[in-house]
């Protein structure tokens, strides 16, 4: 019997979250994930990784609210087993400080995370140049356990790998049946999508072990992170820069706003530095069209899902999961002869 081939673009956080779905979803389909640059190479791997999102201006808050809400629990789940230090996930309390009142002083997303309250006059002391917070548990995703463990738990599903670049999505469209583009950033190029421009961001690991409360100015420009294995301080929020580099300036930035508001960072040793370029759009794209073949008859069904900006993390297994309800369309759709 011929199994649906199905091909995901791309092995960041995206890509794999994507893959695992489908993979487990859908049994009786052959999926492969296709990429060049797999862990810990790929701009999901230096992520922060803090379940946290800001509000997309086009899109309905109940599927923003949805996509945020199953990745919390699909990785709240993860942080609550014997899988947690092998997946990188842990839960983190903390506060996000703001130096104006927000609009909004409860987000959309405070029943999704937990504890959600705000700061006391008595908390706010400690930040002289802030006025209002919020305070919460969450959680933090560390990719570069995260991807490996989400690539295990796919091959475990059946599912296969191949590093290679793809030129243009209709090298594809020959030997498989659908095409599924979790490209990030260079879905500009691959799906001639003009709306992606990178946003680069800047982060410092430093080993300051004592440190076990986040911080995170509102701006959403500093932080102060602790994860498993050291604390991840930024940042930069860069729109259209296209620099890979570490550059000392920010650096130098960063621990100075970062250790405004938590003097003890100077004690720190940074570990590392690090930069990615963030898949920044106006909103991130879950959604189908049909790819027109050379020669114009023949369509191939192809999904997108990229575009995450600075919530990539936050919302993959949600987008994930969208993708797999537009998947199963397509799939619906074929005539029942590709289906078997
Ligand atoms: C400093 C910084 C801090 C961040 N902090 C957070 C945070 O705290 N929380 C959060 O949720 N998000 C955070 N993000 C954002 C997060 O990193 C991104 O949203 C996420 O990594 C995007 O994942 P992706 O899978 O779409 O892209 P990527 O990780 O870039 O993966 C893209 C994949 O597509 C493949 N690919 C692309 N084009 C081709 C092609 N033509 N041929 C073959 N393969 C191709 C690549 O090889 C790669 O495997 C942060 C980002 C930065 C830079």
């Amino acid at each position: 019997m011929k199994r649906v081939e199905l091909v995901v673009v791309g092995a960041g956080v995206i890509g794999l979250s994507t893959a695992v779905v489908l993979a487990e979803a859908l049994p009786l389909c052959r999926v492969t994930v296709v990429a060049d640059q797999f862990s810990p190479d790929t701009t999901s791997d230096g992520a922060a990784g803090i379940l946290l999102i800001a509000q997309f201006p086009d899109i309905p808050v109940e599927r923003q609210t949805r996509w945020f809400k199953d990745s919390f629990d699909h990785l709240l789940a993860i942080a609550q087993s014997d899988q947690a230090p092998d997946a990188g996930v842990m839960l983190t309390s903390g506060c996000q400080i703001f130096r104006e009142v927000p609009a909004q002083k409860v987000p959309f997303w405070s029943e999704l995370v937990l504890g959600f309250r705000l700061l006391t006059e008595r908390e706010l002391k400690r930040f002289p140049q802030h006025c209002f917070g919020q305070a919460f548990t969450t959680l933090k995703c560390e990719c570069e356990w995260y991807l490996p463990w989400l690539e295990k738990r796919f091959r475990k599903a059946g599912g296969e790998v191949q590093h290679r670049t793809v030129n243009d999505l209709r090298e594809l469209g020959g030997s498989c049946d659908i095409i599924v583009n979790c490209s990030g950033l260079r879905a500009k190029a691959l799906a001639g999508d003009e709306q992606v421009y990178p946003v680069r961001g800047q982060v410092l690991k430093v080993r300051a072990p004592w440190i076990s409360h986040f911080i995170r100015d509102g701006d959403g420009k500093t932080y102060i992170y602790p994860g498993v294995h050291s604390v991840t301080v930024g940042g930069t929020r860069q729109e259209g820069d296209r620099r890979h580099e570490v550059d000392p300036t920010d650096s130098e930035s960063i621990l100075r706003r970062c250790g405004l508001l938590e003097p003890s960072l100077a004690k720190g040793k940074v570990l590392a530095e690090w930069v990615g370029l963030r898949p920044g759009r106006r909103n991130p794209r879950v959604e189908r069209e049909a790819l027109a073949m050379e020669g114009g008859g023949h369509r191939v069904p192809l999904v997108h899902n990229y575009g995450h900006g600075g919530a990539g993390v936050a919302l993959s297994w949600g987008t994930a999961l969208d993708t797999l309800g537009l998947v199963k369309q397509c799939l619906h759709e074929m005539p029942l002869q590709a289906r078997l």
